[in-house]
């Protein structure tokens, strides 16, 4: 048997040994020190793009803790209602359930697989009008694609109601330059192992103002008050990142911008080599949409072939691949939320599949994948 194929897996650059090791050497193995300092920093320059976008990162242990810590800073309490993106991870909704809170879900639009802006209105309109006003809108970037952010901001400005971006797949993917994490009032990065970089597990909340990171990790620190004791005014957590993790982080950042292009090229080959078979259409970036690529995605259509049959086959070669997120308003946890929509996300769901997309992929896995694939459509 050959060694699996993994959709995603871990890619160090080198050099974060050598941060880690200065941790050690030091003794900051702690959550806290200057990893976790200079991790934050080469974030908060990256995300400045080239159009200068003054951000402050503070670092986490999980993109799941910023969405929750995201969620507490705009103030969102038990009863109150969040408009999350349907088809998504359920770690960008679980936050809005830690609180007591309510998620309402909004349906994808086919361009992007992402937030429906249509959708997003009248689920607005729909809650004002029963008096439940939404207190914060998720949209998320699915497999690095950028969401329709220009006219979801116009939606959430109109309406006065803060985005919390979930951008825990898209770092480095950008509209028109405009890096997806900078949209929102707060957004969440994340960088567990799959991801197109990673610190093993940890994540990232972002802030246009500097008074929501400094916040951010002050309650990531069990919201000590100043004082010479343990003096404590506000519900703490424990979600900052360590030092070792940040060491790793630090090596990652210094490869992200060869990473986006190697999972860029991934899709790149795909859609060379997969072109003759017309059942498969990958997903394609709208004009002036720059995607990282995280994973390269593809709909399984007008064919004999489901994406089941294919997943199937791939796994039978040991070859790794998934469907699309199954939508949150098809969740038996969810069940009970409110959604808005007409079925696109379900449908993408019955059809997506997402292919082997790690930027250390080789050329021997690649004929590996290639030949997995047209065996099946032969
Ligand atoms: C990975 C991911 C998260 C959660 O990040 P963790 O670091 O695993 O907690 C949230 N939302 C989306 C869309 C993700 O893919």
């Amino acid at each position: 048997m050959h060694s699996k194929i993994w959709l995603s897996s871990p890619h160090m650059g080198g050099n974060e040994r050598k941060y880690v090791n200065e941790a050690f050497d030091t003794n900051w193995v702690a959550p806290l020190g200057p990893n976790v300092n200079g991790l934050e920093q080469d974030i908060e320059g990256f995300l400045r793009g080239n159009q200068g976008d003054e951000v402050h990162v503070a670092a986490l242990s999980s993109g799941t803790a910023a969405i929750h810590l995201g969620l507490i800073l705009l103030g969102v309490k038990a009863g109150d209602e969040v408009i999350c993106q349907s088809m998504t991870f359920s770690a960008s909704a679980n936050p809005i359930a830690y609180l007591g809170a309510i998620p309402v879900f909004v349906d994808s639009e086919p361009d992007t697989w992402n937030m429906s802006p249509e959708f997003l209105e009248k689920a607005i309109n729909d809650r004002i009008a029963r008096g439940r006003k939404p207190k914060a809108i998720i949209p998320v970037h699915l497999y690095g694609m950028p969401a329709k952010m220009e006219e979801i901001m116009a939606i959430a400005n109109k309406y006065e109601i803060p985005v919390l971006e979930d951008a825990a797949e898209a770092l480095g993917s950008h509209i028109g330059g405009k890096m997806c994490g900078t949209y929102g009032r707060i957004a969440a990065l994340s960088f567990n192992g799959n991801k197109i970089i990673t610190t093993s597990g940890g994540g990232a909340m972002v802030a246009h103002e500097t008074g929501l990171a400094e916040k951010a990790r002050f309650l990531s620190t069990q919201a000590r008050d100043a004082a010479p004791h343990y003096q404590h005014s506000h519900i703490g957590y424990n979600y900052r990142m360590s030092n070792i993790c940040a060491g790793i982080g630090r090596g990652q950042m210094e490869v992200l911008p060869q990473r986006i292009l190697q999972r860029r090229a991934n899709f790149e080959w795909y859609t060379k080599v997969l072109n003759k078979i017309s059942a498969i259409q990958l997903l394609q970036a709208p004009e002036g949409y720059y995607s990282n690529r995280w994973l390269t995605a593809a709909l399984i259509r007008h064919s004999s072939i489901s994406r089941e049959t294919l997943r199937l086959s791939l796994e039978k070669v040991n070859i790794e691949s998934r469907p699309l997120w199954k939508p949150m308003h098809c969740q038996p946890v969810f069940k009970d939320a409110p959604f808005y929509g007409d079925g696109t996300a379900e449908k993408l769901f019955e059809d997506g599949l997402c292919l082997p997309s790690g930027s250390n992929l080789t050329d021997e896995e690649r004929s590996r994948i290639l030949e997995g694939i047209t065996s099946v459509f032969k």
